[in-house]
């Protein structure tokens, strides 16, 4: 009786080490089981990557004449089914020369689904992507950042590249200049960003993102895309 307790006790006790485990997993930010992972890149050069996910909804206009403003080419990780919705919004961003990358069809999270549901949630967007005269091949970022074994797997076997983020100020503040002294703070050469400017109605988001620019090119910062970026990787 006591031994099988005992086995019992151990069991559990591997369990919730896999359980453990396997969420660090699926919430790491820089690595994944199959294939490349990028949440910065290793440099010393004053580089950083403004990344923006979802959309593109109808706050794309004002995001884009600010940029504009800045000078500023930046990432933008397009949902497919935005994108359905607001097709002239997506090509708007093309035609200004950003990046685009895949953002996944229907923005649920690709843990525990099957190989048939991920290649569809990327081949659908990517063929989205291509309807607004994109040409290059997209890389992809997950819902939320969560990836766990077949999301990694199905993109490796694609050479597709996963990019996530080292700099994320919507996560931990509300106010603008909270997140401006968060990225002033914290930033680092080789930085990612990410920011979710396109279901904000109150502007302050717009604000945070303005004050960003303004603070990095202030700091003597370069404001360049992903794929910029990771020419600078040592
Ligand atoms: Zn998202």
């Amino acid at each position: 009786m006591k031994r099988k307790l005992i086995t019992i006790g151990i069991v559990l006790l591997l369990m919730c080490a896999f359980a453990f485990s396997a969420y660090k997993l699926m919430n790491a930010r820089n690595y994944q089981l199959f294939g490349n992972i990028t949440s910065h890149v290793d440099t010393q050069e004053k580089v950083v990557a403004l990344t923006f996910d979802d959309g593109p909804t109808d706050k794309t206009d004002a995001i884009l004449a600010l940029l504009e403003d800045y000078q500023v080419k930046a990432t933008f990780f397009l949902i497919g089914q935005d994108i359905e919705k607001h097709p002239e919004e997506a090509k708007k961003i093309a035609v200004a020369g950003h990046q685009i990358g895949n953002h996944t069809y229907s923005h649920k999270r690709m843990v525990l689904k099957s190989p048939s549901f991920i290649k569809n949630e990327i081949e659908k967007t990517d063929a989205l992507i291509a309807s607004i005269g994109y040409q290059q091949t997209p890389f992809v970022r997950p819902p939320y950042g969560k990836k766990l074994i077949g999301f990694p797997h199905y993109l490796h076997k694609h050479q597709r590249e996963t990019i996530t983020w080292n700099l994320e100020p919507d996560t931990f503040f509300t106010k603008a200049e909270e997140k401006i002294n968060y990225v002033k703070e914290n930033i680092q050469p080789g930085s990612i960003i990410l920011m979710h400017p396109m279901y904000d109605h109150t502007d302050n988001e717009l604000q945070a993102i303005e004050g960003i620019l303004q603070t990095l090119i202030d700091e003597g910062y370069t404001f360049v895309t992903i794929e910029e970026l990771l020419q600078y990787q040592k």
